[in-house]
């Protein structure tokens, strides 16, 4: 349904050009989950950012069903605008404070059809119903919810035009840790019902283990590792994924993860460091990392790591 192809973003600042986003490819079958992992400021949010269409690649494509959304007809991508629905990780920001819940959820439907009075409100009830909330939330206004309850209210917007693709930005890091469970299985049962698409973000690695069905891991705009959720999580090849799945507490106590987390600060995409961008934080690093980018290597079917110890010559 969602194939990047070699994207990359580049930002010209007047301190030299921050690149974003080096050469990522993904792709993503229709009723999938891919999460993209990773530290804040690696990247991931403005590969979301491409995705709906608020940044444009500097290089690359992005294909949905098989056309590039840069050269879409103006009809497919007005049609587009309406397929590919966004939650973001802040419902105190991203929802209007000074709009009722009604208005809210019935300004994307209005962005693409002219519905009357009754089927709007139909609408509207129906998605309040579908995130667990009254009818007569409509009325009121985000203040007089909780923080998790004005998150369902944004599922519900992004859900009132009927998309196929939701691209959810941290969806539950903004949220108590006891309600985050109950918003993630909101959203798998809404997948499950209405057979949606999803392109998860996130920097917890553990939340996506049991939401996504693919994984990719990204380190200073490029990606890491990527393959099944499942085999990703059983055999992690590369050093930052064992480093980031080490940070994680396991409730397995029989699994033993090799490597510590990654010491250090994630490297500024202004000036990334030299051939492989993980060397100076990485245990295993040797002369050929900080000499040339690894390129990715297949570890198993669907499966790869960008690593130089995977090479032949290290394997
Ligand atoms: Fe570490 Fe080198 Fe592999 Fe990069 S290429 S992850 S620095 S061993």
């Amino acid at each position: 349904m969602l194939e990047a192809d070699a994207i990359t973003k580049h930002y010209r600042t007047s301190r030299g050009t921050v690149r974003a986003v080096e050469g990522v490819s993904f792709s993503l079958p229709k009723r999938g989950t891919l999460a993209l992992v990773g530290e804040s400021g690696c990247g991931k949010t403005t590969i979301a950012k491409m995705v709906l269409l608020l940044e444009r690649p500097s290089g690359g494509a992005i294909r949905f069903e098989g056309q590039d959304i840069a050269t879409m007809p103006r009809l497919a991508l007005k049609a587009y605008r309406r397929r590919v629905q966004a939650v973001f990780q802040d419902p105190y920001a991203s929802l209007n404070p000074r709009l009722r819940v009604g208005r809210i959820i019935a300004e994307p439907i209005l962005a693409h059809e002219r519905p009357g009075r009754a089927a709007l409100d139909k609408r509207i009830a129906e998605v309040l119903d579908i995130v667990g909330l009254p009818a007569a939330a409509a009325r009121l206004y985000p203040h007089e919810f909780s923080g998790g309850q004005r998150q369902r209210i944004a599922i519900a917007r992004a859900l009132a035009p009927r998309p196929e693709l939701m691209v959810l930005d941290e969806p539950v890091s903004a949220l108590d840790v006891s309600i985050r469970a109950q918003v993630l299985n909101l959203l798998q049962d809404i997948q499950d019902e209405y057979g949606l698409t999803y392109l998860i973000i996130a920097h917890d690695l553990a939340l996506v283990q049991h939401f996504s069905s693919s994984v990719a891991v990204i380190y200073l705009g490029r990606v890491a590792e990527a393959g099944p959720t499942g085999p990703v999580f059983a055999d992690p090849r590369h050093p930052y994924t064992q480093a980031l799945l080490a940070a994680v507490p396991l409730p397995d106590p029989d699994h033993v993860l090799s490597e510590a987390a990654a010491a250090g600060e994630i490297a500024s995409a202004l000036h990334p460091p030299s051939g492989c961008a993980f060397h100076p934080r990485c245990p295993h690093a040797f002369a050929a990392c900080p000499a040339s980018v690894p390129p990715p290597h297949a570890v198993a079917d669907g499966h790869i790591a960008a690593c130089h110890l995977l090479q032949e010559t290290h394997a």
